[in-house]
C-alpha cells in the first residue's frame, strides 16, 4: 500500500491526459486510484511518497534485448554486423559461463531498472542464468532461447531445450517464455517450420531477428525466392504471435503481411544506426496498421539499454527521413515505448489508471532541462534522460529508488563484471 502525492501524471490514456497535483494509490500490485488529489479516496498507505511535482508515468517496455551482452559493452565497436558477430562476439560468447551470464544479466537488470524499464523481451542462451537474475530483480521478463542450425541435430537439441524452458518458467512469477529462431540466415527452413509448430502447440509467441541488414534481406530473396518475412509466412511463423526485431529492410508486401497477421515490429533504431544497418520505415509501417514498438538490442551494439534514447532517436529519425516534422510526435513516441510494448506482450500496464498493474516510474523534474514546463510529455521525450529516473516500480514493488536497488549491491555487480571482463581480454 503505497501512496504517491503531489505528482504530475502522464497517464498515457487514449485522451492523453496529464494530471497535475495528482495522487497515485497502489495496492496489491495494482493501481487503486490515479487522479486529482481532491478526488482521491481515503487510503491506508504503509508508505507515502511526496513526489514534489515529479512526473509519474508508465514504465518502459524494452522489446528486444540480449542481457548477458552487458559483459561485451565497449568490447567490439565500429564493425558491420557480420564482422562484429563472426570475429568478435561469437568467440567471446564461447567463453561465457552460467555464472558470468548471470552477473552480466544482473548488470543489465540494474541498468534497466535505473532507466525506468519495467519489462523486457529477451533472446539469448543461458536462459537459466537470465531467469534467475530477472526473478531476483522483479522485472517482468519474456525469455526465449535462440535456436540456430549450424550442424545436424544442433537445432533440434536447442528446440527441445526451449520447450523444457517453457515448462520450467512460463507463468512463473513475472516470467513468460517464447520460442525463438535466431534469424532466417542462421536457421534452416525445416527448423523454422518446427519452431512455428512448437509455438502453436505451446500457445506462445515467437521472437526473431528479421531483415536487419540489406545483405541478409537480399540473400534470402536470391536464395529462396522470397523475402525473410514471406518465408516466415510460408513456414507458419506468422500464425503465432510474431515479434520481429529490426525489420529495417522490408518490402511493401512484407509490411502488408505483418499488418494482416498482427505481427509486432521491435525496432532498435540506435543499434541499427551503430551497425550501419539502416533506418526502418516505421511511419510507413504504422500507416499500414502494424504495431511498432522499441527495443535497445544488446549492450554491445547500442551501447545503452536506454529506452528514453530509443524513443527520441526513433522520433527524430522518422521526421528526418520523411522530411515531415509532424511524424511520430512526442506523445506517440512515448506511447510506443511504454504502452505499445505492454499491449503487444499482453501486459496489463502501460497506462496509469485504476485497475492496471502498478508498473510505474517517477522522473525528477527539478533539473534545468525540465524548465519551463509547458508540456511534460515533450520534456520527457525531447529533453529527458535516464538520469531523471528516480523510482521504478513493478507490480507495486519498488525495485529502484534514488540510486539504490532492492535486489542488488551495485558495487558487487560491477566488481564481478570487471573480473569476467579480464577473461574476455585474453581472447
Ligand atoms: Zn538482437
Amino acid at each position: 500500500m503505497i501512496e504517491i502525492r503531489n505528482a504530475v501524471i502522464i497517464t498515457n490514456s487514449d485522451t492523453g491526459d496529464v494530471i497535475k497535483n495528482a495522487v497515485v494509490q497502489v495496492a496489491n500490485g495494482k493501481i487503486a486510484y490515479a487522479g486529482a488529489a481532491e478526488h482521491a479516496p481515503d487510503f491506508e498507505a504503509q508508505r507515502v511518497i511526496d513526489a514534489h511535482g515529479n512526473i509519474v508515468m508508465p514504465g518502459f517496455v524494452n522489446m528486444h534485448t540480449h542481457v548477458p551482452m552487458n559483459l561485451f559493452r565497449s568490447y567490439a565497436d565500429d564493425l558491420d554486423l557480420m564482422t562484429w558477430l563472426n570475429t568478435r562476439i561469437f568467440p567471446a560468447e564461447d567463453r561465457l559461463t552460467e555464472e558470468s551470464a548471470y552477473w552480466a544479466s544482473m548488470a543489465a537488470m540494474c541498468e534497466l531498472a535505473a532507466s525506468g524499464t519495467v519489462a523486457f523481451n529477451e533472446m539469448y542462451f543461458f536462459i537459466d542464468s537470465i531467469a534467475k537474475a530477472a526473478q531476483e530483480s522483479g522485472l517482468r521478463a519474456f525469455l526465449s532461447r535462440a535456436v540456430v542450425t549450424p550442424a545436424p541435430g544442433v537445432g533440434e537439441r536447442m528446440l527441445d531445450e526451449s520447450e523444457e524452458l517453457f515448462h520450467k518458467y512460463d507463468g512463473k512469477g513475472r516470467l513468460r517464455v517464447f520460442m525463438s529462431p535466431h534469424a532466417q540466415y542462421t536457421v534452416e527452413n525445416s527448423m523454422l517450420e518446427k519452431i512455428a509448430e512448437k509455438a502453436k502447440k505451446l500457445g506462445t509467441g515467437v521472437h526473431m531477428h528479421i531483415s536487419e541488414t540489406r545483405g541478409e534481406h537480399e540473400n534470402c530473396v536470391q536464395e529462396q525466392g522470397m523475402t525473410p518475412i514471406e518465408l516466415c509466412k510460408s513456414v507458419g511463423l506468422l500464425d503465432v504471435p510474431f515479434y520481429a526485431a529490426h525489420c529495417v529492410w522490408v518490402s511493401e508486401h512484407d509490411m502488408e503481411l505483418m499488418a494482416e497477421h498482427g505481427g509486432t515490429v521491435l525496432s532498435c533504431p540506435k543499434s541499427n544506426l551503430k551497425l550501419a544497418s539502416g533506418i526502418a520505415p516505421l511511419s510507413k509501417m504504422m500507416e499500414k496498421g502494424i504495431s511498432v514498438t522499441f527495443g535497445t538490442d544488446g549492450a554491445s551494439s547500442n551501447n545503452k539499454l536506454s529506452m528514453m534514447e530509443e524513443m527520441t532517436y526513433a522520433s527524430f529519425l522518422q521526421k528526418g527521413t520523411t522530411y515531415d516534422p509532424k511524424v511520430m510526435p512526442a506523445v506517440q513516441a512515448l506511447k510506443m515505448a511504454t504502452r505499445g510494448g505492454a499491449e503487444a506482450l499482453g501486459l496489463e500496464s502501460g497506462v496509469i489508471e485504476a485497475g492496471k498493474n502498478a508498473d510505474i516510474i517517477m522522473l525528477r523534474t527539478d533539473g534545468i532541462r525540465y524548465t519551463p514546463d509547458y508540456d511534460p510529455v515533450s520534456l520527457v521525450v525531447y529533453a529527458g534522460s535516464d538520469a531523471d529516473v528516480c523510482m521504478t516500480m513493478v507490480g507495486g514493488d519498488i525495485i529502484y529508488e534514488n540510486g539504490t536497488f532492492s535486489f542488488a549491491d551495485i558495487d558487487e555487480v560491477k566488481a564481478k563484471i570487471a573480473e569476467y571482463a579480464e577473461d574476455m581480454k585474453r581472447i
